[in-house]
């Protein structure tokens, strides 16, 4: 199929975008890497009359790492983040979560922000960005303002996006010292969006115990379900705690459905076995970052 009609518009500046933004109001959309929206368009599940492609915005292109956090400008594409060395070290949750993320060519074309935006329950970078704390800032005509993950993802498919803005960056904190994370889903075939996918970034105290673990699930809930694990490994050795038991309170946590790839049920056993698995690893990574910052 083809889309409906709609008027293109390439801005070449922010500025200018907003301001086409801010006329389109309700009938305008952004066109950042395509992956999930031409799609959408091409099967008419949606119909903006307005698209502003923002690809040529060069002052949103890039991907930066300071003390604080890696920030990702609107027009840096997965594959720039995952071969980042410097957003690798300062946040190696990104890169070990978007080789998980659909397929190298989508990776070229596809961005973190419009992934972001997009907030598809099934999506890695939602529970990425709600793990680590993370924020959007977002720009209209009449101001910014910054919303925190929690406040930004707020159904499947529904962020807080509002007509006439544009989300300019995605802010990933770095982790406090002691810190390891992992990520492990599974999908059908590689690069499927996944069944399940799960997050977990662990901290470790002076002593090597667990100082706080949480976890972010995909694909159980309506937006990324973020656990809180210290009930089940707080305050035990980094390579004495219960995983399993872990594993077991974030399954007791989400809430799927069944659908036509997979029950309920085993979606939620999933949340629980990944769990533990990304639990442990990330543990193992939090010891050898505790070893490396003590020398
Ligand atoms: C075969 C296939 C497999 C895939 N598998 C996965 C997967 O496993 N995991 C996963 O997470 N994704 C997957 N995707 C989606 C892919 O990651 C997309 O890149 C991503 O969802 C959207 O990024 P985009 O830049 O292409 O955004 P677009 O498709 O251009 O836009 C998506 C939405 O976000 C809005 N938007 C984009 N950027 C902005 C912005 N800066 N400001 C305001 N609104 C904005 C658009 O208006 C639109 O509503 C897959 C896609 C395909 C085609």
């Amino acid at each position: 199929m083809k889309p409906p009609p709609f008027q293109y518009h390439r801005p070449s500046t922010v500025e200018e975008a907003l301001a086409v933004l801010d006329d389109a109001g309700h009938d305008g959309k952004v066109l950042a890497g395509g992956q999930s929206l031409v799609p959408l368009l091409n099967m008419r599940l949606a119909a903006p009359a307005h698209l502003v492609d923002v690809n040529r915005l060069a002052e949103l292109a890039y991907v930066r790492t300071d003390a604080e956090a890696v920030r990702v400008g609107a027009v840096a594409r997965h594959a720039e983040v995952e071969h980042d060395a410097d957003a690798h070290g300062a946040v190696p949750l990104l890169r070990q979560a978007l080789t998980d993320l659909a397929h190298p060519t989508i990776r070229n074309r596809g961005t973190v922000v419009g992934s972001l935006v997009h907030a598809d329950p099934a999506g890695e970078l939602p529970a990425v960005l709600a793990l680590l704390g993370g924020t959007m800032e977002l720009a209209a005509a009449g101001g910014r303002r910054t919303v925190p993950a929690d406040g930004f993802f707020v159904g499947p498919l529904e962020s807080a996006l509002r007509p006439g803005e544009l989300a300019t960056e995605a802010v990933f904190p770095r982790p406090p010292a002691r810190s390891g994370s992992a990520w492990r889903e599974v999908a059908r075939r590689h690069g499927d969006y996944a069944l399940c996918g799960v997050g977990v970034l662990v901290t470790l105290d002076e002593d090597r115990r667990v100082a706080a673990a949480r976890a972010a699930c995909i694909s159980v809930g309506p937006t990324p379900v973020v656990v809180d694990l210290a009930e089940a490994v707080g305050g035990r050795p980094h390579d004495a705690a219960d995983w399993a038991a872990a594993g077991a309170l974030a399954a007791a946590r989400v809430d799927p459905e069944d659908d036509i790839h997979a029950s309920a049920a085993y979606r939620r056993h999933l949340a629980g076995v990944l769990t533990a698995r990304a639990g442990r690893a990330a543990a193992e990574q939090a010891a050898q970052q505790a070893q490396g910052e003590a020398r």
